[in-house]
């Protein structure tokens, strides 16, 4: 059987909220010891479950790194994922800024290697779109998300009927 989709997820934005009055955000519980992120206190454990109800392969692709194993899964209720290790800056990198291209997008599709996939993230622009049409022979999702909130409902019914709908296919 072909691999199943691969969920490339970012934490700042679809995880952890920001844009808005810090006062309006609500805590959730326990909170950071002095030593952790104090953002992490804006992180609702109940996104694990639903993350972990999404059918396909779960991928950290944040500048969290290796962190985000150590600080979000615990929390989240979620075993160690794999992690995207971003490759050092390049030549390419001026010239892909120039016309707006996400610095992720060139490495996720380098990572994905044609499978199917989904990228949640809250930066992402039709040029990313427009680019991995032409650059992925298999199915892709570009799923943007409104950083002021995080994931909602509604990312995650869209999300959860695309990736059913690219298994079945
Ligand atoms: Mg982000």
């Amino acid at each position: 059987m072909a691999p199943g989709p691969l969920i490339y997820l970012d934490v700042d934005g679809p995880l952890i909220p920001f844009g808005l009055e810090p006062s309006l955000y609500p805590l959730f519980g326990p909170s950071p010891r002095d030593d952790e992120n104090p953002l992490l206190g804006r992180l609702d454990p109940s996104h694990g479950p639903r993350l972990k109800a999404l059918p396909g392969e779960l991928v950290w692709a944040t500048t969290w790194l290796h962190d985000a194993n150590d600080a979000l899964a615990p929390r989240l209720g979620l075993p160690r994922l794999p992690v995207m290790d971003w490759p050092e800056p390049s030549d390419t990198d001026e010239a892909d800024a120039r016309i707006g291209l996400h610095w992720k997008t060139r490495p996720l599709l380098e990572h994905a290697q044609n499978r199917p996939f989904v990228w949640v993230d809250d930066e992402i622009s039709e040029i990313d779109r427009d680019w991995t049409s032409g650059h992925h022979a298999g199915p892709a999702l570009l799923h943007r998300v409104d950083p002021r909130h995080g994931l909602t409902g509604a990312d995650y019914r869209a999300l959860g009927e695309w990736l059913r709908e690219t298994r079945r296919s």
